[in-house]
């Protein structure tokens, strides 16, 4: 009788552990668009869909339950770490690069739009809309000043959230800086409970990361159950003129990035992540915990991103400036109507400023859409054709929207000295990693 010697045989769970994220994600990716096709050819959406939409809304759940805790303890840690002086202008700088680009995805999509006139030839008659619904910029502005913190955490408003979390910040840094021993003893205490928030929020990433692959399956196996294959086909040029749009804004983003002597391999080989994340969550907030892990892998000092990425996720839209051009035009060559340049101008201020105000959540370019279109007075019947497939436009734009976060957030670190460490090395959250600057 021989006995077998104990052989450390590592459990199914190491062993899922072992595989690396992103192949675990692509063949979530395949699985979930092969799942969704068959279910949508054989009609069990009855019973597949509540369990898909169980699956994906507990990756949405776990993905928001993070963003507020992280935007706290990294916006103010990232506060902490650099002088205000210079946040200000990181600050400045990340305004700049994000306007740059949005101008650049507005055009593309426009641009292509024109070219390739989606929507011409189909006709669908509808009255006029009501006029525009776009909150008053003071509204906006105000809103980031919350009154009452809790309601902002409730209403989930994230530039309220970062507003407090810089004010916090700053008065820290005095607190760390001031010359009475004192205080300065309870700030560096105060410091070191926002660093030990930093690595916990990190840590429950890391975990939830685990569950990506079955939510990514999820989530699209429920689009592609729910829309079908044929309901893309009267959409089709307009799908691809999106999808081009975004490519060609990816290749935008490649240049900016190649100008600023970004290793392209070492970025997309970090933000493949937070792109497929972003592609099937189809919320840039939602991605944010997944965006910021990258950010790490890249080497990016938190005074950068603690900053960037959730002012991005809200204000900065490439992929969404891009549908909202490029749905217009399609809306208006349904319609029969051939839009002025004066129109033209209304529907990119008017697509900026929305987005300004609009949440990175899912389907919030639809909203905007229908703004922008009932501002230059379209009908709504060919928005409710577009609002058909937006899921599936969603998720494209979502991706280019995070991708742009990214893009931006490196690109500013590198132009910011001591904003890089190297990428190499695991990211280290400890105290005295970033040590603060005594310069105020
Ligand atoms: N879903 C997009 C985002 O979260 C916004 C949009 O609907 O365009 O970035």
């Amino acid at each position: 009788m021989s006995t077998n010697p104990p052989v450390a045989t590592p459990s199914l769970w190491r062993r899922y552990l072992r595989i690396p994220l992103i192949w675990k994600l692509a063949v979530a990716l395949v699985a979930g668009v092969v799942a969704g096709l068959v279910i949508s050819a054989v009609g069990a959406q009855s019973w597949a869909v509540p369990v898909l939409d169980l699956l994906g809304q507990l990756f949405l759940n776990l993905l928001q339950m993070l963003i507020f805790p992280l935007i706290i303890t990294t916006l103010i840690a990232g506060v902490t770490s650099i002088s205000p002086q210079r946040l200000g202008r990181i600050g400045l700088k990340v305004f700049a690069f994000y306007l740059l680009t949005s101008a650049f995805a507005v055009s593309i999509g426009l641009g292509l739009a024109l070219a390739l006139s989606p929507g011409a030839g189909l006709s669908m008659p509808g009255e006029p809309q009501e006029a525009a619904q776009v909150p008053p910029v003071t509204e906006t502005l105000l809103g980031i000043v919350p009154a009452n913190p809790f309601e902002a955490l409730v209403e989930g408003n994230v530039l309220a959230i970062m507003f407090l979390a810089i004010v916090f910040g700053l008065a820290l840094t005095y607190m760390i800086n001031s010359s009475d021993e004192h205080i300065q003893n309870l700030g560096l205490f105060l410091r070191r409970g926002v660093d030990g928030g930093v690595e916990l929020v990190f840590r429950i990433i890391k975990g939830v990361l685990e569950y990506a692959p079955v939510g990514v399956f999820a989530l699209l196996a429920l689009v592609l159950a729910e829309t079908g294959a044929e309901a893309l086909i009267p959409l089709l040029k307009l799908t691809g003129v999106v999808y081009g749009a975004i490519i060609a804004m990816i290749v935008v983003y490649t240049v900016i990035m190649l100008v600023f002597r970004v290793r392209i391999a070492q970025f997309f080989a970090a933000a493949k992540d937070p792109m497929v994340t972003a592609f099937v969550t189809r919320s840039s907030n939602g991605t944010l915990p997944v965006t910021t892990t990258a950010a790490e892998k890249l080497g990016v000092h938190k005074g950068v991103y603690g900053f960037s990425l959730p002012l991005g996720a809200t204000v900065n839209m490439d992929g969404t400036a891009i549908y909202v051009g490029a749905a217009t035009v399609f809306v208006a060559n349904i319609a029969g109507v051939s839009l002025s340049p004066g129109q033209f101008f209304t529907v990119v201020l008017i697509g900026v400023l929305a987005s300004i105000g609009t949440a990175g959540v899912p389907g919030a370019g639809l909203l905007m859409l229908t703004m922008v279109t009932a501002s230059v007075g379209l009908p709504m019947g060919p928005v409710a054709l577009v609002a058909g497939i937006d899921a599936l436009l969603d998720m494209a734009r979502t991706m280019c929207n995070v991708t742009g976060d990214l893009v931006i957030t490196r690109v500013v670190a590198a132009t910011e000295k001591g904003m890089l460490h190297d990428p190499g090395k695991e990211p280290d959250h400890k105290e005295g990693a970033y040590p603060p600057e005594r310069s105020l």
